[in-house]
């Protein structure tokens, strides 16, 4: 039976039974633990700071968390226009992450605001490393979406990508594709993306449950492991 997977969240609590990703910032405490509760970590465009070794220090608690079996994506890292970090400064920061995410071997969560030409041109500059890129938060047109889809890359989607009707059309365009629901800041949870991804593709939400938890399972096959949070005393 599936699930309810929330690819992307900031959330604190979570329904029974319900899994997710939790974003926290590299100095940010990791202070929830239960299972089907997972975390990805990664230096957010908006929030990069300006000195060198602030950075550098980031990236090692990051390189460190990284490590730990319940960091399962890199991320949220990317390409925001709208940051005042200048792209090119941007662009160096997200390499440094894709490299760290193809040392462990783990995806990553891309946030890409007005930078999609770029994000194709940077993750073709990282070579075909075979880490996942996985656009949380998608907005943008149904072209946009089969381009970055064509390019190899997997989107999720949060009602604010529903909000107009642009989302709904870029959702029909890749459904045949792995995509995946998530709450990112809104309280009410992943429900209201599985509700709106429901009405949009005429399909059950179980059905969607059962298709979203198989594709998190071979993205993330830790979640394959029973309800697969390990325990351990210690949390980067
Ligand atoms: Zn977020």
């Amino acid at each position: 039976m599936g699930f309810f997977f929330d690819f992307h969240s900031h959330r604190r609590e979570f329904s029974l039974g319900e899994k997710a990703v939790v974003s926290l910032f590299p100095d940010e405490m990791a202070d929830l633990f239960r299972d089907g509760i997972f975390f990805s970590s990664g230096l957010h465009p908006r929030f990069i700071p300006s000195g060198d070794r602030e950075a550098e220090s980031l990236l090692e608690s990051l390189s460190r968390r990284l490590r730990d079996d319940r960091f399962i994506a890199v991320g949220e890292c990317g390409l925001d226009r709208l940051a005042s970090t200048p792209m090119g400064r941007q662009m160096e920061l997200f390499e440094r992450q894709i490299k760290l995410a193809c040392e462990v071997r783990k995806p990553l969560v891309v946030h890409c605001v007005r930078a999609h030409g770029e994000l194709l041109a940077t993750r073709k500059n990282a070579g075909n490393a075979g880490i996942p890129f996985c656009i949380h938060g998608f907005r943008g047109s149904a072209k946009l979406a089969e381009q970055l889809a064509r390019a190899g890359m997997t989107l999720s989607f949060g009602t604010v990508s529903f909000a107009d009707k642009g989302g709904a059309d870029a959702l029909l365009a890749i459904k045949d594709e792995m995509f995946f629901l998530e709450s990112d800041g809104s309280p009410e949870g992943v429900g209201p993306a599985y509700l709106a991804a429901s009405e949009i593709l005429g399909v059950d939400i179980e059905e969607l449950k059962e298709d979203i938890s198989r594709w998190a399972a071979s993205l993330f096959p830790i979640l394959n492991r029973g309800d697969g949070n390990p325990a351990k005393t210690r949390v980067y």
